[in-house]
């Protein structure tokens, strides 16, 4: 028997060790995906915990994902573009950090939404960890342009600054999160996709939308990162504005289906892994 586990924020649930196990247990693996709460000033006993020979690996979630990046020996080229790891793979004592929200973002919009990012223009919001991954992505993907609005204008200009060097075909621009900011990003997207808290259940924010609804047009898609509820205000809105829309579980499922397939060389059953999700979040189909 070898060990997996998250590694989190003490006061914070996970869903990864329920739908991580099912994927386990629907292969026959000798794996245990277990919870691994690990305060800031217990992560470097945490990691070197995970060189000994029953750890496979881990995933590290907030507050962990950038702190971590110093206490392994190798990362993958993308962490370096993402600013965060959020899988750790142990091979015979050498710890190697990945990230895979970048595939998993991409593999929901095109496989689920059936949507090609690339020569698209996006509308963003937000400007933390999870908007970070996104862009890198929109950027992996060759998409004409992103524009991400932000409350803190000042933290979206620091994350452009940051990815502009790197961006290659992707036009970035930063605006803040007034109504005329608003307009002109919306008016100018095929695509508008929340990465703000904004309407997560717990955040304090359920029922809010960070897009005003009436610039949603019927061509566009509208992707919500939150999974929980399934059907944010923003969805609501989007919906009944006739927009494709597209919910955050699927990009929830898919980066964890990579961290399996990092640790396994095997395919994950994407669909046991959502079905466990689902009831996991206590969120319908
Ligand atoms: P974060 O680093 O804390 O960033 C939060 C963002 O939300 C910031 O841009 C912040 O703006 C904005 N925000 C928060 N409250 C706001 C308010 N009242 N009005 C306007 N803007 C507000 O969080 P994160 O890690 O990027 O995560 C963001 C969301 O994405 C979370 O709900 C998370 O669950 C979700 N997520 C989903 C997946 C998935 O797999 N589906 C993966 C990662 C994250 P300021 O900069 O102005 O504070």
């Amino acid at each position: 028997m070898q060990y997996l586990g998250v590694i989190t924020d003490p006061e914070k649930q996970s869903t990864s060790p329920a739908f991580q196990q099912a994927a386990i247990d629907a292969l026959g693996l000798e794996l245990k995906y277990e919870r691994w709460p690990t305060a800031p000033d217990g992560l470097a006993t945490r990691i070197s915990g995970l060189r000994a020979p029953a750890v496979l690996g881990a995933n590290v979630t907030i507050p962990h994902k950038e702190s971590v990046m110093r206490l392994l020996d190798d990362l993958d080229p993308l962490v370096h573009r993402v600013g965060a790891v959020n899988t750790i793979l142990n091979r015979g004592g050498r710890l190697s950090g990945y990230n895979t929200d970048v595939e998993g973002f991409l593999r929901a919009l095109r496989e689920d939404a059936a949507f090609d990012p690339k020569g698209r223009r996006f509308a963003l919001a937000g400007a933390g960890g999870a908007a970070r991954a996104v862009v890198v992505a929109l950027m992996e993907a060759r998409a004409e342009s992103v524009t991400v609005v932000n409350r803190t204008l000042d933290r979206a200009e620091r994350l452009l600054a940051d990815l502009r060097p790197l961006a290659t075909v992707t036009a970035l621009s930063a605006v803040s999160d007034t109504a005329e900011d608003w307009v002109n990003a919306a008016s100018n997207a095929d695509a508008l996709v929340n990465c703000t808290s904004l309407g997560m259940a717990g955040s304090g924010h359920e029922g809010r939308s960070p897009v005003p609804a009436e610039l949603i047009r019927p061509d566009m898609l509208v992707y919500d990162l939150v999974y929980r509820p399934a059907d944010t205000r923003l969805l609501s809105d989007a919906k009944e504005r006739g927009a494709r829309t597209l919910g955050g579980l699927p990009m929830l499922v898919y980066q964890g289906a990579a961290s399996f397939k990092i640790w396994t060389v095997r395919d994950a059953p994407v669909d046991v892994m959502l079905a466990a999700a689902r009831v996991a979040l206590g969120v319908s189909a």
